[in-house]
């Protein structure tokens, strides 16, 4: 007892450990494809295809699987509901039995290649089926739900009257829809069979659309047939390569209802042994082969371009009356009237020659053309070194021309740095001024344009500063201090250092700078003398200017205007005779008050003497003195003119003086 629970026990641990290793085993994650437009995309989670599992998909459900590696399945696989399978690069599934996508279950199946397309996948219909390599089984079952291939290498083969793609016996399809990969085709050996679409007798027909890829399609009666109300179509964009072929003696390369045409079919297509280009400009975006006993023909007008990467191998013939032009490889002859050219890929240069066209944006030269190379402008720093060209086998001239291989070429222009050996130039130097800061300037290299060096900033000059001297002040003027001017930016400053500027030159000299007036005086009027109550009117002139003038004062208080007159020049005041009469004995002082100061002198009102005494004796003595004078004159005439020739005036004027006191007394 004890050891059975044992037993369960460690079953249920092996059966719990084993199952996240298994759900590991059956789910990859993040898988890359190619979509239809060939862009690569991720797949988050995908179930990996195994030999066991003959059910893809469930019912009304999106489901992704992947193959990977070598898987063999011995049965017929049934998609369910919308099934994408990716063949992961390198894989080879093989279904032994083919794949059936049922239209009657709405069943839908994409296949997707990855980044290199080498996943490979078989399908067979098993032999005696009679059914579809991919697609129906047989009636009523027969007719096959959507089938899409973006990419991937796929075989396919139908049994009996089934075809490789499509519809099963007496089955028709739905859509089949071709936009990359390698697909070949192959419909039953039985009479009546297609290598895509329907069968001989048809059955319901939608579109079968081949825009890219290759594609080969054999039947026994058609190799493509959509003739049940069905069309074929190359898509918008069609560049696919399409071989169609039939192996009865009777049959068609391509059926579809007599409503249609091919006039808007696009593509490298191949009706048994002969292909045509369908549209002016194809570019098939894989690799293809011109089988043996086929022949390709490029009308002229037409043109077929192989891309970069992928190559057009001729083991048949190509026969181009048209244009062709190679970006990629061409693995045998070109025959035709046509010209055939080839990529000329410049980097860092142009090419020139007569032999060079313009297609699709890109470059291509004839073979055996003459080209001549022009290296770019190289970046600044660098020069022309030398070619780098691929295939190496290509030689270029010293002067730089070369003769066109008839295979695609690049070439690149390399540069070295440059060593800054030769000549040299200082540019945006600039000299610095009093109002500007300068600039050393930067050396650059001539023969690179490069800036070998860059300048430094210098800093502003200082002022050239003119003295001006100071202006000295007047009693009328003011002066003003010494001051300096740049002759450079005409700034002017208080100091000999140009730090100090004077911004208003005229509000500095009548402010910080300004040197006062010098005070006035009394120039005229000194020490003049009356009598108490003499009417005599009494003058005063002051050496201010005129217009400075402010007041009076008399005796320190402001003289009433009506009790003298003012006159220019520069300021007489005349004290008016009454007013005079009226002041007391005694000295005056009087002030002309201006704005530069006072000017200031006395006068004396003399007391008035008694009548008759003081004045009359005053009038006899003055009347003595002028006699004694006269008389002392003329009695020293000739002294006095003996001392005018040996002194000057001055002295003169005091021995009169001296004389006259001598008389006096
Ligand atoms: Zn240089
Ligand atoms: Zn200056």
């Amino acid at each position: 007892m004890k050891k059975r629970l044992f037993s369960i026990v460690l079953s249920l641990c092996m059966v719990l450990a084993l199952m996240p290793q298994m759900a590991f085993a059956d789910t990859v994650t993040g898988i890359t494809y190619l979509d239809a437009s060939g862009a690569q995309q991720t797949c988050d989670n995908a179930t990996a295809v195994t030999e066991d599992d003959t059910t893809w998909g469930t019912d009304n459900e999106t489901t992704w699987y992947v193959a990977q590696g070598d898987v063999t399945i011995e049965s017929r696989v049934t998609v369910t509901g919308d099934v994408h399978l990716i063949l992961a690069d390198g894989c080879n599934l093989t279904v032994n039995g083919g794949i059936y996508v049922s239209r009657w279950t709405a069943s839908k199946l994409t296949i997707y290649g990855q980044e290199n397309g080498t996943g490979e996948l078989y399908a067979y219909a098993s032999s005696g089926s009679g059914y579809a390599g991919i697609g129906g089984n047989k009636e009523p079952y027969g007719t096959s739900g959507e089938i899409t291939i973006n990419g991937g290498n796929i075989t396919a083969v139908g049994d009996g009257i089934g075809a490789g793609i499509g519809g099963g016996d007496m089955g028709g399809f739905e859509c089949i829809t071709i936009n990359g990969g390698t697909v070949t085709a192959t419909g039953g050996n039985n009479g009546g069979s297609s290598g895509i679409g329907t069968f001989e007798g048809g059955n319901t027909s939608g579109t079968i659309t081949i825009s890219g890829g290759t594609v080969m399609a054999t039947g026994t009666n058609h190799g493509i047939d959509a003739s049940f109300m069905g069309t074929i179509s190359t898509g918008n964009d069609g560049h696919a390569v399409i071989f169609a072929s039939y192996t009865n003696s009777m049959g068609s390369y391509f059926r579809y209802s007599s409503s249609q045409n091919r006039d808007s079919w696009r593509g490298v297509i191949f009706e048994g042994n002969s292909g045509q280009i369908y549209g002016d400009d194809i570019t098939p975006s894989e690799s293809f082969e011109i089988p043996s006993d086929k022949t390709l023909t490029i009308d002229s007008g037409k043109s077929l371009t192989i891309p970069a990467g992928k190559t057009l191998t001729v083991t048949g013939k190509l026969t181009n009356n048209g244009k062709f032009y190679v970006d990629g490889t061409l693995n045998g002859t070109v025959n035709g009237n046509g010209d055939v050219y080839y990529n000329l890929a410049p980097t860092d240069c142009t090419v020139s020659s007569t032999g060079i066209e313009k297609h699709n944006e890109k470059t291509y030269a004839k073979e055996e053309s003459e080209i001549t190379l022009t290296p770019d402008t190289p970046q600044v720093g660098y020069l022309f070194d030398s070619w780098e060209v691929s295939p190496e086998s290509v030689q270029i001239n010293n002067n730089n021309s070369f003769t066109m291989p008839n295979e695609a070429l690049t070439v690149t222009a390399k540069w070295i740095e440059c060593p800054h050996d030769g000549d040299k130039e200082t540019r945006n130097a600039k000299e610095a001024t009093c109002t500007e800061a300068g600039y050393s300037g930067d050396v650059y290299c001539l023969v690179c344009n490069e800036m070998i060096t860059k300048g430094h900033d210098i800093n502003m000059a200082s002022h050239k500063l003119n003295y001006i001297p100071k202006t000295d002040a007047t009693v009328t003027e003011t002066g003003n201090d010494e001051y300096w001017q740049c002759t450079v930016c005409d700034k002017y400053f208080s100091d000999a250092e140009g730090t100090n500027e004077i911004t208003d030159l005229e509000g500095w000299k009548a402010g910080d700078g300004k040197i006062d007036k010098l005070p006035p005086e009394i120039i005229e009027g000194k020490g003049q003398s009356i009598t108490e109550g003499e009417k005599k009117a009494l003058s005063f002139t002051s050496n201010a200017a005129y217009s400075d003038f402010i007041r009076v004062e008399l005796d320190g208080s402001e003289l009433s205007e009506e009790n003298y007159e003012k006159a220019e020049g520069s300021i007489i005041i005349t004290l008016d005779a009454d007013y005079v009469a009226t002041l007391p004995a005694g000295e005056h002082t009087i002030g002309i008050v201006s704005e530069s100061g006072t000017a200031t002198t006395t006068f004396t009102v003399a007391e008035k003497a008694a009548p008759g005494t003081s004045d009359d004796s005053d009038r006899d003595s003055k009347a003595d003195a002028d006699k004694n004078a006269k008389t002392g004159d003329d009695a020293n005439l000739a002294l006095w003119l003996a001392l005018m020739l040996l002194a000057g005036a001055g002295i003169t004027g005091t021995t009169i003086y001296t004389r006259r006191k001598r008389t006096n007394e």
